[in-house]
């Protein structure tokens, strides 16, 4: 068995939904090739739990977790990451109003932009699919709102297997006081909030 391609990565998602009804991206364009550095984004999901979705792109999917809490600039919170289906490609700058069913609830993009894997194992840096797969993931972010280095363990707190651990590296980009999770909760796309998308007619 050699790695898993991203169509069978996104089996899970596409099984969770039916994208022609809920309006959010099918993946069909998931392989396509791009320049440069990888790309993360970071989207507000007012849901039954507004929390929000973090995913960083590897190899072809979006590595995907949900933090209820969202990132903080404090290296001193420790904040829930539930790691959740890899996303196709074309979901990170999907902004909607998702109708009934799995997910329902408004979508923005709170921040996105591109990131450095910083991960090293013995001095030495590592891919991210592999730093994912030994439970630790270094990255520096290069966003609107989120810069600086971050850090994803697989704790697996309580039992669960899908539990990690998302903290801030103490770095110049660290920050006890902004917290913008709290103060710029629009969209860096559009400048929208979720509660301007409750209005929007569904796909
Ligand atoms: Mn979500």
């Amino acid at each position: 068995m050699g790695p898993m391609t991203p169509d069978e990565r996104l089996r899970s998602y596409r099984l969770k939904r039916r994208t022609e009804q809920s309006g959010e991206p099918n993946g069909s364009s998931a392989t396509a090739p791009h320049e440069g550095l990888p790309r993360f984004v970071v989207q507000r999901h007012d849901a039954r739990n507004l929390h929000f979705d973090v995913r960083l792109e590897v190899d072809g999917v979006l590595v995907s977790w949900a933090v209820p809490k969202g990132p903080s600039l404090n290296p001193a919170d420790k904040r829930l990451a539930h790691r959740t289906e890899d996303h196709p490609l074309d979901y990170l700058d999907f902004e909607g109003r998702i109708g009934e069913g799995y997910g329902a609830g408004t979508v923005i993009v709170w921040d996105i932009g591109t990131y450095d894997n910083l991960t090293l194992v013995d001095g030495e840096p590592i891919a991210a699919a592999h730093a994912l797969a030994k439970g630790h993931i270094k990255v520096e972010l290069h966003g609107h709102k989120l810069s600086g280095a971050f850090a994803f363990t697989h704790t697996r707190m309580g039992g669960d297997e899908a539990n990690w651990m998302l903290v801030k590296v103490d770095d110049d980009a660290a920050d006890r006081r902004r917290r913008p999770t709290s103060t710029q909760n629009e969209s860096v796309l559009t400048g929208l909030t979720n509660s301007d998308l409750e209005a929007d007619p569904l796909p």
